[in-house]
């Protein structure tokens, strides 16, 4: 794998906000720009100690996210979620909404269907954090934010640090 670079994360309060908004585009093709994407979001995820991202969070509106979890690196192209049981309630937080988190309710495990970096087709199954992870990142090629599903306003409480250290799911 190339070493991709970081690139620097679109928030809610800058000035490239509206693409957090917007449905993504499909990627359609693997394409060399595709792949150099990948790179590049695989590098900004790790630069930021984040457990996944979506493309619209380094400004791109395509629909390729990334997701690494317990040393389990997971690329989509088009990622389709196909099978969704279960629930959980957990805390998550955003690297594109900085400072805030909120439990929000999501299916304990899923099945994503996409490409791989290769363009080949792939179905990946997961369970618990890797599963929330896919299905915020899925959430961001919608346009969908985890606060927009957090039930209960009051729950939605400021980060720290040390919370962060403690195991904060930030996606
Ligand atoms: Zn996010």
């Amino acid at each position: 794998m190339i070493e991709g670079d970081v690139r620097e994360i679109v928030t809610v309060d800058g000035p490239r906000a509206a693409i957090l908004r917007r449905r993504a585009k499909a990627a359609g093709k693997v394409t060399p720009a595709i792949q150099r994407l990948i790179e590049d979001m695989v590098a900004t995820m790790r630069a930021n100690n984040g457990l996944g991202l979506a493309a619209p969070q380094v400004g791109e509106g395509r629909r390729v996210i990334v997701a690494e979890v317990e040393e389990r690196l997971v690329i989509l192209v088009d990622p389709v979620l196909v099978m969704a049981e279960g629930e959980e309630v957990a805390p998550e937080a955003c690297l594109s909404i900085p400072g805030v988190t909120a439990p929000v309710r999501r299916a304990a495990r899923v099945t994503v269907a996409g490409k791989n970096r290769r363009g080949r087709g792939i179905n990946v199954h997961a369970s618990g954090l890797l599963a929330r992870v896919l299905q915020h990142e899925i959430d961001h090629l919608d346009g969908i934010l985890f606060l927009d599903r957090v039930e209960d306003p009051s729950t939605i409480e400021h980060i720290t640090a040390e919370r962060v250290a403690a195991g904060v799911a930030v996606e």
